[in-house]
């Protein structure tokens, strides 16, 4: 018998499709996300410095990101690492998306800080080790941002959609679910990568899915493979981390991918997206492309 998914995520009826509704497009700045074009968020772990930062905004744009990330608020596994530079990096994310136009997503770590960050970002993120907490989720959901929720690092789908029903519940429509790879027995990548959530979601929920690739992985030589997965699986975007210098990255350098490795991948999800119909090129800017004798060279910028 074939599974009854209403009935399944029962909790969660309006995450679900509809009769009425087959797909949910949100809008950040003049951007849609679940909508026909591949969004590609890309940026730091954390926000370090205004150099750090532009160097890579700048980047990032040129080679098709639509979306900068950056953690001004970190959620870090130790309490001891560094926790963010906390609003001076929220003023470096602003200062960014003025000089570049990328739309912001940056994280909201408590309930408190949900009007100082939605005062800066475009898209409120929802860190794993945050999917539940109820109280964060209710504050994200009334600023009126369109809200990034990331997968815990231990939920079911049933619970990930839970979470993101409350937010519906509280007014705001405008959700996107992040897959970012879960706990499982395998310690050799930093997490498993639940490409078949991702699937499932595509097909039983009207919100945007993005993939998490470097959290899910862990090592940035992992990353463009599990992108082209998240592609195949049907994802809606990708978030990325990438550093001007992944091995001085104050987090998650491990899976920080440097600029050229960013455009590599940018430039090997191509076909993959063609295979699709989708295209993630229209803001593509005189990028270094690779020709098939491996020689790289410019475009003219336009
Ligand atoms: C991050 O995006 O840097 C992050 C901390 O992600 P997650 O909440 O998925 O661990
Ligand atoms: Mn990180």
């Amino acid at each position: 018998m074939r599974e009854n998914w209403h009935e399944r995520f029962a909790d969660s009826p309006d995450v679900l499709k509809s009769a009425r509704r087959q797909r949910t497009m949100v809008a950040a700045l003049d951007l849609e996300i679940g909508g026909d074009e591949f969004i590609t968020m890309a940026g730091p772990c954390s926000v370090e410095t205004e150099f750090q930062l532009m160097a890579t905004a700048n980047h990032v744009r040129r080679a098709g990101a639509h979306i900068l990330r950056g953690g001004a608020f970190k959620p870090r596994s130790s309490p001891y690492a560094f926790q963010g530079l906390g609003l001076a990096g929220l003023k470096m994310l602003a200062h960014a998306r003025e000089a570049c136009g990328l739309a912001i997503v940056t994280e909201a770590m408590s309930e408190e800080d949900v009007p100082l960050v939605a005062e800066y970002a475009d898209i409120l993120q929802i860190g794993a080790r945050n999917m539940e907490n109820y109280p964060l989720l209710e504050a994200a959901a009334r600023s009126g941002r369109p809200v990034l929720l990331k997968r815990g690092l231990s939920a079911t789908v049933a619970e990930w959609l839970r979470s993101a029903q409350l937010i519906l519940d509280n007014g705001n429509p405008n959700v996107i679910l992040c897959e970012r790879g879960i706990r499982t027995f395998e310690t050799a990548t930093r997490n498993t990568f639940d490409v078949s959530a991702i699937a499932l979601l595509k097909q039983i929920s009207h919100l945007p899915v993005i993939a998490d690739p470097s959290h899910a992985a862990g090592h940035r030589d992992l990353v463009p493979s599990l992108a082209r997965t998240a592609v195949a699986a049907g994802a809606d975007g990708i978030i990325v981390e990438v550093h001007p210098n992944p091995d001085k990255a104050w987090s998650d350098g491990a899976q920080s991918l440097d600029f050229a490795g960013f455009d590599e991948m940018m430039d090997d999800l191509e076909p993959w997206l063609a295979l699709r119909g989708r295209e993630h090129s229209r803001r593509r800017l005189g990028v270094a492309r690779r020709e098939s004798s491996g020689v790289r060279v410019m475009e003219a910028v336009g």
